[in-house]
């Protein structure tokens, strides 16, 4: 029987959890946004008298979140009024609302640590019957969720977008050892009816289907084009429009997914492989990892492969 969602909340305002909160809101669900309560106010938001004590700053990421949602619209489709039904929040404040909610989703950055950790937060003020699931690139379903306990994991799965939300037809489905067969299903009709998604049920092995083939495909044509001295522009030239894919040639692709994403997606399979073929494949061209020393982190900072127009 299809999943009743009548509330979600999405931890994580980045790059997905934004667009997933998008979509999620233009199918009619209100929506919690999280996110973790910024180090520091600007000297901006100083210079008004406001600092890390008020709820509007402490709330600042998901709260711009919501706000560049709201002035650049990302899909034409969308209805005018779907970023009113975001409501932007902060981890430290707003967590207990969750228990108010019938999905979480864990959208933060591609790390097990965190995750771990987020899941064991969740799971204080988690309501039984409230689905939990993760937006992972390819981290192990069962290894996030060990800490937590049975309960919780037979309502725990990944629910894997794809990049952009509102484009992107795929989602990866990644029950975990104890997942409730009725959530998987109730979850992916729900996806399918309710988000217009294509379900596809993958196994919880590094990377699971989609990202192990297609990291794979990226880092190949990084490493031979790079070393042959292949441009950025050529390579995208063919890898994108020629092949009948006018937005996901490679260097825009590593640029949307965001360059830090990919180290950590391509770590992935690095640390968990002991074949010596495999670790060649799938070992992080030192270049990417100096742009994410610069900061070069693709669309989401202005600057990756291509300068941000
Ligand atoms: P992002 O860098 O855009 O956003 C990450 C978010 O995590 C930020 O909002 C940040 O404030 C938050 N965060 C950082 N440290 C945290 C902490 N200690 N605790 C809680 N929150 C913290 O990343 P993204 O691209 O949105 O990726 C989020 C997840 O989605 C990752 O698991 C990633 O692998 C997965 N994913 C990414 C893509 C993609 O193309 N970028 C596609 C599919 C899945």
């Amino acid at each position: 029987m299809m999943r009743s969602i009548r509330k979600a909340a999405v931890i994580g305002s980045g790059v997905m959890g934004s667009g997933i909160a998008a979509h999620l809101a233009n199918a009619g669900i209100p929506c919690l946004l999280l996110d973790i309560v910024p180090k520091q106010p600007t000297d901006e938001e100083t210079a008004k008298g406001l600092t890390l004590e008020h709820a509007a700053v402490r709330s600042r990421l998901a709260a711009q979140a919501v706000e560049k949602l709201r002035k650049t619209k990302p899909s034409p489709l969308y209805d005018d009024a779907f970023a009113d039904r975001i409501t932007p929040g902060n981890l430290d404040d707003h967590l207990a609302l969750i228990a108010d909610v019938d999905w979480v989703i864990e959208v933060v950055v591609e790390n097990l640590e965190v995750k771990q950790r987020l899941l064991s937060r969740v799971e204080a003020h988690w309501k039984p019957g409230t689905v939990v699931s993760s937006n992972t690139s390819g981290i192990s379903i069962e290894a996030m969720s060990a800490d937590c306990s049975e309960s919780f994991r037979r309502h725990f799965l990944g629910t894997h977008f794809f990049n952009p939300p509102r484009y992107m037809k795929l989602l990866e489905l990644i029950p975990g050892e104890l997942t409730e067969p009725d959530i998987v299903s109730g979850m992916r009709e729900f996806c399918e009816k309710r988000l217009g998604k294509g379900v596809v049920l993958a196994k919880d092995t590094p990377n699971f289907i989609a990202n192990r083939i297609g990291t794979y495909g990226l880092l190949v044509t990084l490493q031979e084009m790079l070393d042959k001295g292949f441009a950025v522009e050529e390579v995208d030239a063919v890898t994108g429009p020629a092949m009948g894919r006018p937005k996901s040639a490679t260097f825009r692709t590593l640029d949307l997914v965001g360059i830090d994403t990919f180290v950590h997606v391509a770590n992935n399979v690095y640390e968990s492989t002991q074949d010596e073929a495999e670790k060649a494949v799938f070992a992080v061209p030192a270049a990417l990892r100096g742009m994410v020393e610069k900061g070069w982190l693709g669309e989401k900072s202005g600057q990756g492969f291509y300068l941000k127009q």
